[in-house]
């Protein structure tokens, strides 16, 4: 007889008969229990034929896994507990001392931290190139040059790049590697924008994407998470083997939420995207605005690309304010704002604004105003949206 605690805790558990519901349930383990020694040698967690520990899959995660896998036509994909982290370990996989990576001018802020400040220490340089330009990509690559970055649009300047031009710039460069003994470049894109719904990032021919499933893949402004996929086998072990080093893994209860999210996610991606629309459109009629960022709009920066490639757009658009506004009127304004919440990240229910200084974040010259402020909408309805940035307008005088 064993003791009424121990007997507890060794309940044999039956999962219920033709229990098939519609969402999958949620798997937590650090342990994984198996049945002899030699299946615990011969389990394997790394093509997802077994469970082995926590930190290497769950039937929840694995699921997950697979859902992105379709959503963004990628063939191995691994989570991380961010989108940044996300970013960060597709550089530390990818990255050794000696290398180059190049980043676009209109990166992910904490990418460009990562790579200035932390890759800096373990002698991997970087360069900024000019996202707009293909040829300043060209004439950056050098003997040394292994990832470069793609962001697609620039999530607070908006500006769509021609992404299969940049690709095709690498793949160039890599021709005449091909009969040297120099490693391969590597195209990494941001594709948290696209999310996977507007255009398809393989199509492309980058090796890399990562998704910020922070954002729409969760859609509900409550869980941290991200993704790296790739349609290469050896490139996602390499991945694989980094991440499980680092020790990265995401909890069963947050892969469920994104689960759950999963299924709505192209009709917010099109509802976001249609009131987006009807909003820039709006505020290209309003005089304190000298100018509206958004890729659908003909005037802003690679319109062109944009409906070469995409098939809909993020919900966030940016306006730059009349320099006769000063930023403490700019930052009113954002104050006075109600429905729009002063808040970071995008693809929620909830519409959010934040004021940015945007030469100050740039390499590049940046001509198209100095006072932006980016605006993310959320689920609301567009004429509520619009009358609440009317009425701030109209306090500004
Ligand atoms: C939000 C975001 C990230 C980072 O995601 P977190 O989950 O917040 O770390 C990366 N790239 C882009 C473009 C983002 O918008």
């Amino acid at each position: 007889m064993t003791s009424k605690s121990t007997s507890l805790i060794h309940h044999p558990y039956v999962p219920p008969e033709g229990f098939a519901a519609v969402q999958p349930a949620v798997h937590r383990a650090s342990t994984v229990i198996f049945s002899s020694v030699e299946e615990m040698h011969q389990r394997d967690w790394r093509d997802k034929s077994g469970y082995t520990y926590g930190l290497h899959g769950t039937p929840t995660t694995f699921t997950l896994e697979e859902r992105l896998c379709e959503l963004e036509g990628g063939r191995f994909c691994t989570l991380a507990p961010s989108g940044l982290s996300a970013i960060t370990l597709v550089n530390l996989a990818l990255l050794q001392a000696g290398d180059e990576v190049l980043l676009p001018d209109n990166v992910y802020g904490p990418n460009r931290a990562f790579v200035e400040v932390e890759l800096a220490k373990w002698g991997i340089s970087h360069q900024i190139y000019d996202p707009m330009n293909p040829a300043d990509l060209a004439s950056r690559v050098q003997p040394n040059t292994r990832l470069v970055w793609i962001e697609a649009a620039g999530s607070v300047s908006l500006e769509f790049p021609d992404g299969p031009a940049l690709v095709e710039v690498v793949k160039r460069a890599n021709q005449s590697r091909v009969s040297s003994d120099q490693r391969q470049i590597l195209t990494a894109l941001d594709n948290t924008w696209g999310a996977g719904v507007a255009f398809q990032p393989f199509d492309w021919g980058i090796d890399v994407s990562v998704h910020a499933l922070t954002k729409y893949p969760s859609g509900g402004a409550d869980v941290l998470m991200g993704s790296v996929m790739t349609c290469d086998r050896a490139l996602h072990a390499d991945i694989q083997m980094t991440h499980s080093r680092l020790g990265l893994g995401v909890a069963g209860d947050d892969a469920e939420r994104v689960l759950r999210g999963m299924p709505s996610m192209v009709l917010r991606y099109q509802r976001q995207d249609q009131t987006t629309r009807t909003l820039a459109q709006w505020a290209t009629q309003q005089n304190a605005f000298v100018r509206v960022l958004h890729p659908a709009l003909p005037d802003s920066p690679g319109h062109e690309a944009f409906v070469r490639t995409c098939s809909g757009a993020a919900c966030l658009f940016s306006v730059v304010f009349d320099p006769e506004y000063t930023q403490a009127q700019v930052e009113a304004f954002c104050d006075r704002l109600n429905l729009f919440k002063l808040g970071y990240s995008w693809a929620g229910p909830m519409s959010l604004v934040v004021p940015y200084q945007l030469p100050a974040m740039r390499r590049f010259p940046w001509p198209h105003g100095r006072h932006l402020v980016r605006f993310a909408i959320g689920l609301e309805d567009a004429e509520d949206l619009q009358a609440d940035i009317a009425q701030s307008l109209a306090a500004m005088g």
